[in-house]
């Protein structure tokens, strides 16, 4: 008796469903590609794009970087200053009378730039654990402007205890998630504060 054999089931051919997901290409005179997937199986393709698409992704190109330039017009600075301390050496713990530390530097370069980029540099200050007056800087990126539009990506933070040999510290907030979450959290904790300096009970507020 001949040995059955199985015959694979015919594979269902996909009447494709193609949506555009993104781009490539496009650099030095190079062709544009406009990448596609399917909604239905999930295969991947690519077309070269049209020419309205392809001014479209250059204007859309252009804009970005435009944005971007703008938006981290003050941070870039702050960025480079952080970086030369780092690459002279001179290290992170404060200097004596006769010589700056890396901290010292970086303090007096912070104040310099919040002068050059005052709508872009605050300065919240706050103590060190040594009780001691420090800096606790706000670095906003953003853009206003005319051609490009509006928009707020969010806050670099830096951080130069005065008094401590630690190294400062820089962060970052989003300004629908971190910010807000440090605000409530002060918000909520400065109420109990002034409950309590005025007597009230922790829990009462
Ligand atoms: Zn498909």
């Amino acid at each position: 008796m001949a040995k059955k054999v199985k015959t694979p089931k015919a594979q269902p051919v996909c009447e494709h469903k193609w949506k555009r997901y993104g781009h490539r290409g496009g650099g030095k005179g190079g062709q544009t590609f406009v990448c596609l997937t399917c909604d239905k199986c999930k295969e991947h393709s690519e077309r070269p794009a049209t020419e309205p698409e392809r001014k479209k992704i250059h204007a859309d190109k252009v804009l970005f970087e435009r944005r971007q330039k703008l938006m981290h017009k003050a941070w870039r600075p702050v960025q480079k200053l952080w970086e030369d301390i780092e690459k002279s050496g001179v290290g992170w713990p404060r200097g004596d009378s006769e010589t700056a530390g890396g901290k010292d530097k970086l303090a007096a370069g912070m104040e310099r730039l919040a002068k050059r980029f005052p709508e872009h540099i605050h300065n919240a200050r706050v103590d060190d654990d040594y009780h001691a007056s420090s800096d606790l800087w706000f670095i906003s990126h953003f853009y206003d402007d005319e051609k490009v539009g509006r928009g707020y990506w969010g806050t670099s933070v830096v951080y130069i205890g005065q008094c401590s040999d630690d190294p400062p510290v820089r962060f970052f907030l989003y300004p629908d998630s971190h910010m807000k979450y440090v605000l409530a959290t002060a918000t909520k904790l400065h109420k109990k504060a002034r409950a309590l300096n005025k007597g009230k009970r922790y829990g009462e507020v």
